[in-house]
């Protein structure tokens, strides 16, 4: 069974739309490198494609009618887009739920310490990385500091092209006999990923005593004249650090695109932009962007909060459905696709994979009816009934999908 590749099928208005869709969708990456940056393009977004706030229609008591567009968010970092349909809500909604967060190096509660000249930031990696891949790369920091005042400085270091970068070393070939007889899982411990972050010292002048840690004490002084910020805030800081530099088109024939971050934002804005392009809605439809995904989808802003359940019960509350027993009927009877990255088919590492049921470049989206390890543990195997249908809606609508699972059966999985 063979599926067919969407370059040779696509006529010349399609191939056209999609360099249209692509184009938007590296704009958003670049605006979008981590969970708060993408909340907050998202809502820019569709404040201007007329969504409003869930948030204000309950303060002002608003109902909520077939046709109206309402959005949702939750500490920063999470955003649910809903439209509600003609259908009463009771007959279900169509959801999908991606997750805007991706595996990076966040810095340390107390992190910045100086090593005979130089000034590091500790990090703790977060999300599954492959460690040695982020040594000698130029890294930008993304994220916020919020003040014991409350005020909070946005911090973006490593974008512009006039700004600095931070990065981590590696050590030179000349004297690495003894490290290259490691196993590369053992190349870089956690610990060994510290940013460089200056070797500048503070220069004294006259009579001014020497500092002891100069080059962290220079760190902190452009610190205060930059963000206004002390060694002390870093304590209430989510700073995170990230590959810099924006989205490319890769390959001389432009067919792939290279960026940071595309597990899970390619899913997130495939559903964003069909939530907004959509026309008229029967059923209700939810776009939900979710945090912490990558770290096992837990915490007050992942998919283990109440965050969803809760949004859904104030807007199906608008609309006139205030019991919880409504609300126990709108979730039994929606549909979701839960939507995250699969593995695409590598000719370089054929081995993990099972060619039958791959993933291939340029076939089209992916379902995986089910992930799992070892057996599907750890899965959800959806059933035969709901992926008929989906084949339904997708061939209906002529677009291009392929169905695999992730990898060769006990080569790793997830
Ligand atoms: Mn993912």
């Amino acid at each position: 069974m063979e599926r067919k590749n969407c370059w040779k099928q696509y006529s010349d208005k399609r191939l056209n739309k999609m360099e249209e869709y692509t184009k938007e969708y590296m704009h958003f990456l670049n605006h979008s490198k981590t969970e708060r940056e993408c909340a907050d393009t998202v809502v820019n977004l569709v404040e201007k494609e007329g969504f409003t706030d869930l948030a204000a229609l309950v303060r002002d008591k608003k109902k909520l009618k077939a046709g109206d567009k309402v959005y949702a968010t939750w500490m920063n970092k999470a955003v649910i887009l809903c439209r509600i349909g003609e259908k009463p809500m009771e007959e279900g909604m169509n959801i999908v739920a991606s997750h805007i967060d991706s595996p990076r190096l966040d810095i340390k509660p107390n992190p910045l310490y100086e090593n005979t000249g130089v000034a590091y930031l500790d990090t703790h990696y977060y999300g599954g990385i492959k460690k040695y891949q982020w040594v000698t790369l130029p890294l930008a920091i993304h994220g916020v500091v919020v003040k014991k005042d409350g005020i909070t400085e946005e911090i973006c270091i490593g974008e512009d092209k006039d700004d600095p970068v931070v990065f981590i070393s590696d050590l030179l070939p000349h004297l690495s006999q003894e490290q290259q007889e490691k196993k590369a899982s053992e190349l870089f411990g956690g610990e060994a990923l510290d940013i460089v972050f200056g070797n500048r010292p503070m220069v004294k002048k006259g009579d001014e005593k020497e500092e002891k840690e100069a080059v962290k004490a220079q760190i902190l002084r452009l610190l205060e004249e930059m963000y206004d910020m002390k060694e002390e805030d870093f304590l209430s800081a989510e700073l995170e650090v990230v590959p810099a530099g924006k989205a490319r088109e890769a390959g001389l024939d432009r067919s792939m695109i290279m960026a940071y971050g595309q597990d899970d934002k390619v899913c997130a804005y495939a559903a964003i932009h069909a939530l907004l392009h959509a026309k008229k809605l029967a059923r209700t439809s939810v776009v939900m962007l979710t945090d912490k995904e990558e770290i096992g989808s837990v915490g007050a802003t992942g998919m283990g909060s109440l965050f969803f359940e809760n949004t859904i019960a104030e807007i199906a509350a608008r609309t006139g459905l205030e019991s919880p027993l409504a609300l126990r009927r709108i979730l039994a009877a929606s549909r979701m696709l839960s939507s995250d990255v699969s593995a695409g088919f590598d000719p370089a590492y054929a081995s993990v994979f099972e060619t039958k049921n791959a993933a291939y470049l340029g076939k089209g989206l992916v379902f995986n009816k089910y992930t799992g390890a070892r057996g599907k543990s750890g899965s959800n195997d959806a059933r035969a009934e709901y992926v008929a249908y989906v084949r339904r809606v997708m061939d209906d609508a002529e677009v291009s999908f392929q169905t695999a699972e992730l990898g060769k059966v006990d080569a790793g999985g997830g």
